[in-house]
């Protein structure tokens, strides 16, 4: 199961007044059509609110085709899954809200340490849990036309 972070990874939304824009990093579609087209497992995990990954959501599928097994959102403290009624603890440690890959174990029983992956910008996330189980992708802004970061990956699966 390889398990995207949202922000930063796969888009940068920028907030206009009341409009959000949303970006997608240059070979997003080219890495979920190979996802896709060899199933193989994949999810979402953000610290962003429901209504927020709802609106990304959306709007990548307008692009894309999405099938991923989950979608973590964050409501208070805990994440929600917008695929499913599971709800998971938030772990926080030093009072920093951490994506600890074992706290999805006990609520979806296909992942393990030997068959998961999360791809994060934020540092954090990425110390948060076992080196071989997290792959620390350079955080992306939308003036990065060239950026290849995502291709680079594609090729690593
Ligand atoms: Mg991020």
């Amino acid at each position: 199961m390889i398990i995207f972070d949202i922000d930063l990874t796969l888009i940068q939304s920028i907030i206009d007044g009341k409009q959000v824009h949303i970006n997608s990093r240059p070979y997003i579609k080219e890495l979920f059509i190979y996802l896709n087209h060899y199933n193989i497992d994949y999810a979402f995990w953000s610290l962003g609110s429901i209504e927020y990954i709802k609106y990304v959501m959306n709007h990548l599928s307008e692009i894309i085709i999405l099938k991923p097994f989950f979608i973590l959102t964050k409501k208070d403290n805990l994440y929600i899954d917008l695929l499913s009624p599971i709800q998971i603890p938030i772990i926080k440690v030093n009072n920093i809200e951490i994506k600890k890959i074992y706290s999805l174990f006990p609520f979806y029983n296909n992942l393990t340490f030997e068959n998961t992956i999360l791809i994060d910008d934020n540092i954090h996330h990425i110390l948060g849990n076992p080196s071989k189980n997290v792959y620390h992708i350079k955080p992306w802004c939308k003036e990065e036309n060239h950026d290849r970061e995502l291709e680079i990956l594609l090729r690593r699966i």
